[in-house]
Order: structure tokens, then sequence, then C-alpha cells
């Protein structure tokens, strides 16, 4: 079982919540937008979703 986070950066408003969240160092923040650079690494926790108030972060099951 594999997961896909994704982030819609038209909502993504930089706020680096993801990045500090991420028990696994997905995210990092490049533009003031946050990028899954390290997609492979997602336990699918969600906790990222959690915390993502406008909503931006997408986790999907493979
Ligand atoms: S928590 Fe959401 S809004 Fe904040 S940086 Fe991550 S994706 Fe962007
Ligand atoms: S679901 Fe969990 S492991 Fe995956 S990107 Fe979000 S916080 Fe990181």
């Amino acid at each position: 079982m594999a997961f896909i986070p994704t982030v819609d950066e038209d909502k993504c408003e930089g706020c680096e919540e993801c990045v500090d969240v991420c028990p696994t160092e997905v995210f990092e923040l490049e533009d003031e937008k946050a990028v899954p650079v390290n997609a492979e690494e997602c336990l699918g926790c969600e906790s990222c979703i959690e915390v993502c108030e406008p909503g931006a972060i997408t986790v999907e099951e493979t």
C-alpha cells in the first residue's frame, strides 16, 4: 500500500504547518507553497490534512 500526498497550490497559504507536523518530512516550502518533495515517504497518517486550514492537502491511497 502506498500513499500519495498532493498540495493544491491555489489553496496553499504557505503557513508551514504541514512541514512541521509531518513525521517523515514529506513537505518543503518552495516559493511560499508546500511541495511534497518526499512523497514516497508518506505514511498516510493524515496529520497534514488536519493542520491545513485551507484544505489544500489530499492524501490518496493506492
Ligand atoms: S498546511 Fe496547507 S496551507 Fe499550510 S503550507 Fe501546508 S499545504 Fe500550505
Ligand atoms: S499523511 Fe502523514 S506522513 Fe503523509 S504527508 Fe501527511 S503528515 Fe506526512
